[in-house]
């Protein structure tokens, strides 16, 4: 089966091409042209109209969206989590658990398995395990009463039920560089996150190959003159994949500025840590890994503390925000929402560009709202 969109306004990596038409066969991408498409075999065609035709995002960080948390531990949660995401864009993402209960990390990694079965929406790429060894003074909204120290056995139990991909932990805990290593050996991508380590204390498990921060400058240890810290380490090792909160409210638009015009964006992820109340009016009230959080002005933080809670973010959203801080071309910017991922989880000749031999799976957003207007997972329609 084949179909063709006409009239796009491709952004890929290094690519903003108008008047472009793309061609998909098979649930890959055939042929992207400005010429014309010989129309035999076509069964559907798209007009656009000279909307964005981009890469559909992947997003590796994210809890949560319409009510729902991947630590609810159901199919269901999971599926509605999926649909939400493929509303804003997303192609591919990493459900993310929270620091709990070993019992529901394994429960939750079920239900992903269960929805693998049947992705009707964004697909899964594997799980983000976001703690539970992390470091107890840097929870942010985590719960320190299930912390624990790192345990690759932990982590291989819960991937064999549904495989895990990536693993957010701090490696100044007892074990932090061993447990970097042992994660490479069994296909999972360590991050440093939820920690306060020095950067010296950092370099043992940079030196066993981690180069992934989780949500950049929350929740790590600050710049400062003689510590650089974690935020400190993100900018002067280049080679660090920085997962970006892209809300505005987690980094201020000056610090948005700083990592974008500084850092090179060939490591640079956006991410949403999406929380449940994503996609839910304000004063939605819930409660998190045992910890009670609200929505005000946008805004989930912890009922005691304030602390903020994670995200409401869309991708779609996420990404005019960065066109209207960074004021960077699209064709730069469009690294960090797909192909940087698919690079670092080792899909990067699959997903994340619109380019021949690459998966179709492709978002089309209103150049001026970035409303997502159509979205294709595997060269089918879903939106
Ligand atoms: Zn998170």
């Amino acid at each position: 089966m084949k179909t063709l969109i006409k009239n796009a306004h491709v952004i890929s990596p290094d690519v903003d091409l108008k008047k472009a038409n793309v061609l998909i066969e098979k649930g890959k991408i055939k042929l992207v042209t400005t010429e014309a498409v010989p129309q035999k075999g076509v069964e559907t065609v798209v007009d656009l109209r000279g909307k964005y035709l981009m890469p559909g995002f992947i997003d590796v960080h994210l809890h949560g969206a319409c009510g729902f948390d991947v630590c609810d531990a159901t199919p269901e949660a999971i599926g509605k989590i999926a649909e939400a995401k493929l509303a804003e864009g997303c192609t591919s993402f990493l459900p993310t658990t929270l620091t709990v209960a070993n019992k529901t990390l394994k429960a939750a990694a079920k239900a992903v398995a269960a929805y693998k079965k049947d992705e009707r929406f964004a697909k899964v790429i594997g799980i983000h395990l976001e703690g539970p060894f992390i470091n107890p003074s840097c929870c942010g909204a985590q719960n320190p009463a299930f912390v624990r120290q790192p345990n690759i056995k932990e982590v291989l139990a819960i991937s064999a039920i549904s495989p895990v991909k990536l693993i957010s932990y701090a490696p100044e805990m007892k074990g932090g560089d061993a447990f970097a290593a042992a994660c490479f050996e069994n296909g999972i991508v360590p991050s440093c996150g939820h920690t306060g380590a020095t950067f010296a204390q950092f370099l043992p498990a940079y030196d066993k190959g981690l180069r992934h921060l989780t949500h950049f400058c929350n929740q790590m240890t600050k710049l400062h003159h003689r510590e650089i810290g974690m935020v400190g380490a993100g900018f002067l090792l280049d080679d660090l994949n920085t997962e970006v909160i892209c809300d505005r409210i987690h980094l201020c638009d000056d610090m948005l500025r700083l990592v974008f015009w500084k850092r090179d964006l060939a490591h640079v992820q956006m991410i949403t840590d999406s929380l449940r109340c994503s996609h839910c009016p304000d004063g939605y009230a819930f409660e998190m890994g045992g910890l009670k959080v609200e929505l005000k002005n946008g805004e989930a933080r912890l009922v005691e503390g304030g602390n903020l809670a994670g995200s409401t973010l869309w991708l779609n959203k996420g990404l005019k925000n960065l066109v209207d801080v960074t004021g960077l071309p699209l064709k730069d910017l469009i690294r960090v929402t797909s192909w940087n991922q698919a690079l670092e989880l080792g899909l990067g000749t699959e997903l994340g560009k619109v380019q021949k031999g690459f998966r179709a799976d492709l978002v089309a957003l209103d150049p001026k709202t970035f409303d997502v207007c159509a979205v294709f997972v595997d060269g089918e329609q879903r939106i």
